[in-house]
């Protein structure tokens, strides 16, 4: 089966290091075609998957965008199709892997009729989307031949917006356990944290992260670290000087790192004593809190969308109403009250996690399910 991955982003970011696993198992059977040149690039051509950036610049479009600034992106779309269509008639099928790579799949799929599948890494809700492009994401991703949800929660909010059911299957992310388990003993002495309890925040700098909780929590908990690993990838300069600034206000300075970003988490993960996240909207999936599972450490998240399905049932009592400071700091507090305890949890968490997050069992999902896609497209023909 030669797959035309699509995506717009240059950067990676949790949806392009998911494609990233996914392609991987289709290395010499397809191309990955990105609307904009960056990182991301470099990141497929170290692991030898095949890549063509299809566009000079970004599309201007952002989720939230009106319908005009998405009719004078037009003179952009318009050949960015037209090069899709043709890079298409040399693969079996289109997989779309964002909102921009769908809007462009859907309409290639159209002429050049190849089977289009849609990795659906939102909520489609109106809380991330404007009206008019949640609209146009639901009319699109309904002409799929598949929704690969990253959630039920992403699955359920598509259906309540007025996506097909029966199109939409939940595959979560997959992971490679083995990889969480490398640690590097000397991180603390180069950051100058021996003896500190340090809680790790792993995201990218954004305000529904929600870094801003975690900075305010720190004020309720005088002997604890934070270290924040991310960058703003998507142009959000203000609230990367918004935190700085909170950080002067509440006199944390000696107490916070910003690392940036990180090609690697896991290392920084290790180093930490307990991960937060801290999402203040909804998260469709978050990669970090089972990242932070296996890395066997104990994790508080945000109580709210994917995240109530990736934790176990013990970790459950960890988890905290979306945006809310003291409630993080408390538990925060508690976890370290019964220190021995909360291992014990991680622990079991990371042995449940490596099982149910398996990467070669989820690509193996994955993989029934494109096969499907085409034999239902092709009956009398074998697919492989
Ligand atoms: N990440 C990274 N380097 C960083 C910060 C984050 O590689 O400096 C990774 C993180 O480990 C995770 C992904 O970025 O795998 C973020 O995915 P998530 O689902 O948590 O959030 P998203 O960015 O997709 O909203």
């Amino acid at each position: 089966m030669k797959i035309l991955f699509l995506d717009q982003s240059g950067k990676s970011g949790g949806a392009e290091l998911c494609l990233l696993d996914i392609a991987k198992a289709y290395q010499k059977q397809c191309v990955v075609g990105l609307f904009e040149d960056g990182s991301f690039r470099s990141l497929l051509e170290e692991h030898q998957i095949p890549v063509q950036v299809l566009s000079r610049k970004p599309i201007q479009v952002r989720k939230d965008s009106s319908w005009r600034t998405g009719l004078s992106s037009l003179g952009q779309i318009i050949p960015l199709i037209a090069r899709v269509i043709e890079i298409s008639r040399h693969y079996d099928l289109i997989y779309a892997n964002t909102p921009k790579a769908l809007v462009v799949g859907a309409l290639a799929s159209l002429v050049s009729r190849r089977p289009l599948v849609y990795h659906l890494h939102d909520i489609l809700s109106t809380e991330h989307f404007s009206p008019a492009n949640l609209r146009l994401a639901v009319t699109l991703a309904n002409r799929s031949a598949l929704v690969i949800a990253n959630s039920q929660a992403s699955r359920s909010a598509f259906v309540a917006a007025g996506g097909r059911p029966e199109i939409t299957e939940v595959v979560y992310n997959g992971f490679q356990p083995d990889h969480y388990r490398i640690e590097n003993h000397s991180i603390r002495t180069e950051l100058g944290l021996e003896n500190r309890f340090i809680v790790g925040h792993f995201s990218r700098l954004s305000p529904w992260k929600g870094q801003h909780i975690l900075l305010e929590a720190l004020t309720h908990c005088p002997d604890v670290t934070a270290v924040f690993v991310g960058d703003a990838l998507f142009g959000e300069q203000v609230y990367v000087e918004q935190l700085h600034r909170q950080v002067e206000e509440l006199e944390l300075g000696d107490r916070v790192r910003f690392l940036g970003f990180q090609s690697d988490v896991v290392p920084l993960m290790q180093a930490c004593d307990l991960i937060a996240h801290t999402s203040t909207a909804a998260e469709p999936f978050g990669r970090v809190i089972v990242e932070a599972m296996l890395c066997g450490k104990p994790t508080i998240a945000a109580k709210a969308g994917g995240a109530l399905e990736l934790v176990n049932h013990a970790m459950n009592e960890w988890l905290v109403p979306a945006g809310d400071a003291t409630q993080l700091a408390k538990m925060i507090h508690q976890i370290r009250q019964d220190w021995q305890g909360a291992i014990a949890i991680a622990h079991q968490a990371q042995t449940q996690a490596s099982d149910r997050f398996h990467i070669s069992q989820i690509n193996q999902q994955i993989h029934q399910l494109l096969t499907q896609v085409m034999q239902d497209r092709c009956p009398l023909k074998q697919v492989v």
